[in-house]
């Protein structure tokens, strides 16, 4: 059978791949330790599932206004606006199955064919897969360790700006490093969106993931609101993966356009879900705090256990539920070059399961460093010593 062409462009997020390494292992009766999956092993507050047991046993079963019900809507413009400092109306939110559906929508919206657009790398997968899938042109933006935590090269971004550029996508609290930008970072980043007139993704699944500080969104500095769509989700602040829940909110026309869509895809998300999301953001938020308290105790317990294993060398961001350990001194000492190798080993070794900086972009010509990735949000803080214990073992053993 002959398929479309435009398959052949669209990628994937091979991190799912490395869940089904480790399933397989698993069957065979290995203990696995899962760091590879950014989903959470804690349940949805008991509120949020209530409040969907009762939206439908009254009867919102059926469907629903395309955009999202109004009561979702306005709950979003309200939260999120106040937490960003911005007045949205129920004009500027699109309700999503999920945040990443907008990716694909932003980029239909504002791509022509043969445009370029921005992305980080290492970044998030999807953001390339879909630029190419809808026919436009991927350049990748880099960031780069410092002693400080990752940042952006803003010498890479500008130089990758040409008058076919149209838009950014920015990933502040960023999967997979965990980086967050300083004031000074994020205003410079707006300043060239401002002057190269771009419209800006801004990918904002873990603006509400701190341990430290509050979130601050590009959309609320000056000029930038009506260039920017944020990406909303509910599945990392209220352990929501699986239901499929999030919202496009930026400017009317804009969303206007991204709900057209959902009338071509979706027709609606999931009515009585919408309700479950009213009562996330309206209940009591006691129940979301306990999550990022579970999460910073994992954190610190992986920080340390990183921190004791010979050869491996990690900073300690104060958001997202990732680390993003270096790895190369590790490797050196097995003797190991490519870190798919490395990590292949250490899961058939010690079942310690993760991903690696080549599941998120394709690494620059003579990049050096190598990276792993460890998702703490699907663990328990003892699993994470006894897992990250034994890749210890693993590497002392070279140190002798
Ligand atoms: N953006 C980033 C950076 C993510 O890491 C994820 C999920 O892991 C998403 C967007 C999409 O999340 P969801 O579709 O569950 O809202």
């Amino acid at each position: 059978m002959k398929f479309a062409d435009r398959l052949n462009r669209l990628g994937g997020e091979t991190a799912f791949a490395v869940g089904a390494e480790a399933g397989a292992l698993a069957r065979e009766g290995k203990k696995i330790y899962p760091f590879h999956l950014g989903d959470l092993n804690i349940t949805t507050p008991q509120n949020i599932i209530d409040a969907a047991y009762k939206a439908m046993n009254d009867g919102k079963t059926g469907y629903c206004p395309t955009g999202g019900i109004l009561e979702l809507r306005e709950a979003l413009a309200q939260d999120v606006g106040k937490a960003r400092g911005i007045d949205y109306t129920p004009d500027s939110v699109s309700v999503q199955p999920g945040g990443k559906p907008i990716i694909g929508k932003f980029m239909q919206v504002v791509m022509n064919e043969g445009d370029e657009v921005l992305y980080p790398n290492p970044g998030y997968p999807i953001y390339e897969s879909q630029i190419t899938y809808f026919g436009g042109v991927p350049k990748p933006y880099r960031l780069m360790e410092t002693d400080a935590g990752f940042v952006i090269d803003m010498d890479d971004l500008i130089s990758n700006i040409t008058p076919k550029t149209c838009a950014i996508v920015y990933n502040n609290f960023h999967n997979p490093l965990g980086a967050k930008s300083t004031d000074e970072e994020m205003k410079q980043l707006a300043d060239l969106c401002i002057k190269n007139d771009l419209y800006v993704l801004s990918d904002e699944a873990y603006f509400d993931i701190l341990y430290e500080g509050t979130g601050k969104s590009i959309a609320s500095l000056p000029g930038m609101e009506e260039r920017t769509l944020i990406l909303y989700t509910f599945s990392k602040k209220y352990a929501m993966t699986g239901w499929r829940l999030g919202a496009g909110i930026g400017p009317a026309d804009l969303i206007k356009h991204i709900s057209t869509l959902n009338v071509n895809a979706e027709s609606c998300t999931t009515h009585f879900i919408q309700w479950a999301g009213v009562e996330a953001l309206t209940g009591p938020q006691e129940p979301s705090k306990a999550i990022i308290e579970e999460l910073r105790g994992r954190l610190d317990t992986a920080y340390d256990a990183l921190t004791a294993i010979p050869g491996v060398k990690v900073h300690k961001p104060d958001c997202t539920f990732y680390l993003f350990p270096n790895v190369t001194g590790a490797m050196k000492m097995m003797n190991i070059s490519d870190v798919e190798e490395f990590r292949k080993i250490m899961l058939k070794e010690t079942g310690v399961s993760f991903t690696t900086r080549k599941h998120f972009g394709t690494p620059y010509p003579g990049e050096t460093e190598q990276y792993i990735r460890l998702a703490y949000s699907g663990i328990n803080s003892d699993q994470i010593e006894e897992g990250l214990g034994k890749m210890k073992d693993i590497l002392e053993d070279f140190v002798r």
